[in-house]
């Protein structure tokens, strides 16, 4: 019943918004959020290449925790129960050492902002002012340029200072329960600070494929045969390995992680569905190229990458679990092809592979769905459209059965 919760909640939320517009214009000046929480309504890059500032303006002061990644070179804002209210596409301007910057939920109730910053450089200075007269309180970041050897070694300084990470928790994260139906786990793709895709008309692909999840998880739930989970159901960021153990740790008998691609459209005018199973070697460059940009979600989000090196003894004793997961990983995705190919237009080679991160559960056969192309405008009217998504996620579904009625079939495994 949740679906109906959310329906009321859209056609309430403009009313109150109207009546807290009204009350507080006549009580305070503070903007009507919840306790606790601030506002940035507004952002601006200031200085030149010697010392660049970034200012963002709150509606109240706020603790944040500023630093810095390498590879890319990026600054990274924390903070708890911020929401944005930014003009659009502000984040586009570039000015000095700052090319670019985004923002967003990072995790419930903690967001983040990113500056993506173009050379090795040092945050001179972080700090947050309260207001004072006509002025909002303000979040100002001073950054001036130094060496490659200099930011690494300040980067190495700052991981001391904070050693443990929070990155370890998993959001709602329960033990699996004794039941005897199949849990699926949907993973709608991106999230918060990480946009994704984008299309020429602003259709961001957070936004689609959470809405296509939804959907499918009504139509998966009303078999009555799976319960269903779902990585993130709010405009949340996830990185990519709190996914995978997500899913293990619900016990998923299947992982599907939902996507929507964009291809520059003078390179190749691309459309229809496309499904990908873990493969250490790409099938075709294309492909690869794809990975590639899936697993930088987490660069885009300001997540480190992991070191892999002690992964490598881990891959050695998780083979062969891997290699029968991938087997019935190509399954599952030959059996959602096979549903496409009658409801709905695939890409030219429907079924492919590449060594995406977010399918590398060695134990839960995962694929990962490419919902169509949101550089191509037919494409974008599916996704975006009620229709289509329903007629999608009935195909979806029925592969999930034919996929377990073979699995059921066969077993034990
Ligand atoms: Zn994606």
């Amino acid at each position: 019943m949740r679906i109906s919760g959310q329906l009321r909640m859209l056609v309430l939320t403009p009313v109150l918004a109207l009546a807290l517009a009204v009350l507080t214009h006549f009580v305070t000046s503070q903007p009507a959020f919840a306790e606790g929480g601030a506002v940035a309504q507004d952002a601006r890059l200031a200085g030149d290449r010697e010392r660049t500032r970034f200012i963002a303006d709150l509606s109240k002061k706020v603790d944040v925790n500023v630093f810095a990644l390498g590879n890319p070179y990026r600054v990274i804002v924390d903070a708890a129960d911020v929401s944005f209210q930014m003009p659009d596409g502000i984040g586009n301007k570039q000015r000095g050492l700052v090319t670019a910057f985004r923002y967003g939920l990072f995790a419930p109730g903690k967001s983040r902002i990113v500056l993506d910053i173009g050379g090795p450089f040092l945050i001179d200075r972080s700090f947050v002012l309260g207001a004072r007269d006509d002025q909002p309180a303000r979040l100002v970041i001073d950054l001036v340029p130094t060496d490659e050897k200099t930011f690494l070694a300040k980067l190495r300084e700052q991981r001391n200072e904070t050693a443990e990470s929070d990155m370890g928790s998993v959001p709602n994260a329960t033990p699996p329960s004794n039941t005897e139906k199949p849990i699926v786990v949907l993973d709608p793709g991106h999230g918060g600070v990480d946009p994704g895709a984008k299309s020429a008309n602003g259709v961001l692909e957070k936004e689609v494929v959470l809405a296509f999840a939804k959907r499918l998880r009504k139509k998966l739930e009303a078999t009555g045969r799976y319960h269903v989970h779902m990585t993130r159901d709010d405009d949340t960021f996830l990185p990519l390995k709190e996914r995978v153990k997500y899913a293990r740790e619900k016990n998923a008998g299947l992982f599907i992680s939902l996507h929507a691609d964009y291809f520059p459209t003078e390179i190749d005018d691309a459309r229809g569905a496309t499904v990908f199973t873990l493969s250490e070697e790409a099938s075709d460059e294309e492909a690869q190229a794809l990975a590639a940009k899936e697993n930088f979600s987490d660069a885009i989000a300001g997540v480190e990458l992991p070191d892999d090196s002690d992964e490598v003894v881990t891959n050695i004793l998780i083979d062969l679990a891997q290699r029968e997961t991938n087997n019935r990983s190509v399954v599952m995705a030959r059996s959602i092809v096979g549903e496409l190919a009658a409801k709905g237009r695939l890409h030219t080679r429907q079924l492919r592979s590449a060594g995406f991160r977010v399918l590398k559960a060695p134990d839960v056969p995962s694929v990962l769905l490419e919902l169509g192309f949101l550089s191509n405008e037919e494409d974008e009217k599916q996704l975006t459209s009620d229709v289509w998504r329903d007629r999608m996620a009935s195909a979806i579904s029925d592969a999930v059965d034919n996929y377990f009625k073979k699995r059921l079939a066969r077993a034990p495994f």
